[in-house]
């Protein structure tokens, strides 16, 4: 007989925090540049040198725990986490151990429409470290490595989830969720594929209906929110065929391999005590004023959840519209300012999510990049519901749009698009198209109610497409009921 297990994971997310300089020191955060050419004495760990924190990094780290409901620490403190890795040229790294930060926070998720809660255990601040480059093309078959220390000290939170997600899909709901969050609090870029965002995964199986923790592995580089998911679909099918067959599991680092899509073990997991942890000497504790605390709160602008709660219950919009719109801030905020100038979500909406989505994905431009602005939106669909243009000239307009920048007006002028509307011009082109087509009329009064397709064709043609259909429409009917 089989046992059925109970997926349980937790996540740990790091997110490089987008200040201008690193977290000790004032080298600047920017990515790439030459190797060694964003590093000094102190990121570099020389003798003698002393760390001061940056307090931007601070109130990044308070903003994101207050964005999750997290508790904040009136009285926090570093540590030093102790590993030899050269990618470390001080041999140890600046975190945070037993007093974080933030702690006992939470975020919401949806999945297939089930919301949960999801716990998150802590978050902390600490720095990042350097990059290795391996002369061969893995590191077992390389001479030599390079060391480049241009990241060595950009400020990073760590965020720990509780082990509360029971499927791969919930764990990347929860990574969607956060990136989201952090991304309208304005602290982090949040690029998995650049590394700005990274994400550790702890899984473990149990027997359903027991409660204690099985062994678990932690999964690494995970680079999308894909992948991450793959890793863990692949990890549950491994432990359980470990766990079926009597085995037991290794508690121990793997990585996912993506070319392969299968994970692999890299080292037996290192226990809290194997970093002799220690309080950094270096830095004075911090000590947070509630006061402070209280006006970052309200410095924030509204988060997702709240965001997407206003477009369902005030504006109108369907959970699903709502949802994909709140995605990302800045879509978000297009939504918002073009409904300002046009006063109807749902049609807003759907522009947004069709042609304007299609196209920045077609062209990989960002919203902010676009060249389509939220008054220039309006300005068309002020055109479209006035029946100046019809949709379908209205879709021409945007895309003309999208590609030159120029405005609704500028571009219906230039095409000479103009939706003929009036009824008297367009009640003698119908009774022209009625009285040169008598097979037509005659197959629409025997009841082939599709001859008026063929009809309303005739006159698209004739007006070269400017004809309103929908007056069209209307005319071809009632003549028609008269004959
Ligand atoms: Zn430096």
């Amino acid at each position: 007989m089989s046992v059925e297990f109970e997926v349980v994971i937790g996540l740990e997310v790091h997110a490089e925090l987008k200040t201008k300089t690193k977290i000790f020191c004032s080298c600047p955060t920017e990515f790439g540049g030459e190797e060694n050419t964003h590093v000094c004495p102190v990121c570099l760990g020389l003798p003698g040198t002393l760390p001061v924190l940056n307090e931007r990094v601070l109130e990044f780290a308070v903003r994101a725990g207050v964005a999750v409901d997290c508790e904040i620490a009136n009285f926090s403190k570093f540590d030093r986490k102790n590993y030899f890795y050269p990618d470390l040229p001080k041999a140890y790294q600046i975190s945070q151990y037993d007093l974080p930060i933030c702690k006992e926070g939470k975020l919401e998720i949806a999945v297939d429409g089930e919301k949960k809660i999801i716990g998150i255990t802590r978050i902390h601040m600490e720095e990042d470290a350097g990059k290795l480059l391996h002369s061969g093309n893995t590191i077992t078959s390389s001479h030599y490595s390079l060391a480049d220390y241009n990241r060595t000290g950009v400020p990073l939170i760590e965020i720990v989830s509780e082990p509360d997600m029971r499927s791969p899909e919930e764990a990347r709901a929860y990574m969607e969720k956060l990136k989201t969050i952090l991304e309208y609090i304005d602290v982090s870029d949040v690029k998995m594929e650049q590394g700005s965002l990274r994400c550790d995964a702890n899984i473990s199986l149990r027997p359903v209906g027991t409660s204690k923790l099985g062994t678990k592995a932690e999964i690494k580089n995970m680079n999308s929110f894909k992948a991450l998911q793959k890793a863990l679909e692949y990890e549950i099918e491994r432990q359980q065929e470990v766990l079926e067959e009597g085995g037991t599991i290794v508690q121990e680092t793997r990585t996912w391999d993506e070319e392969k899509g299968i994970t692999v073990s890299m080292r037996s997991k290192e226990e809290a005590n194997d970093y002799r942890y220690f309080p950094d000497p270096d830095l004075v504790p911090i000590i947070i004023e509630p006061d402070w605390v209280e006006e970052i709160k309200n410095s924030l602008p509204e988060l997702p959840d709240a965001k997407r709660k206003r477009l369902v219950e005030k504006l109108g919009l369907s959970e699903y519209d709502a949802g994909i719109i709140t995605e990302s801030r800045a879509l978000a905020e297009f939504f918002d300012k073009t409904v300002t100038l046009f006063n109807e979500p749902k049609t807003v909406a759907n522009w947004i999510m069709g042609d304007f989505m299609r196209l920045l994905n077609v062209e990989s431009i960002e919203v902010k990049d676009s060249k389509v602005t939220p008054e220039k939106m309006a300005a068309l669909l002020e055109n479209q519901a006035d029946g100046k243009i019809s949709g379908k000239m209205a879709k021409t307009v945007f895309e003309e749009m999208f590609v030159t920048g120029k405005t609704a007006d500028e571009i219906i002028k230039e095409k000479g698009l103009v939706q003929i509307s009036d009824e008297g011009s367009l009640g003698e082109i119908v009774d022209n198209i009625i009285e040169a087509n008598p097979k037509s009329i005659a197959d629409y009064q025997d009841g082939k109610k599709k001859a008026i397709g063929f009809l309303v064709g005739q006159i698209m043609k004739e007006t070269k497409g400017q004809a309103n259909p929908g007056v069209v429409n209307k005319l071809l009917q009632e003549k028609l009921s008269q004959l």
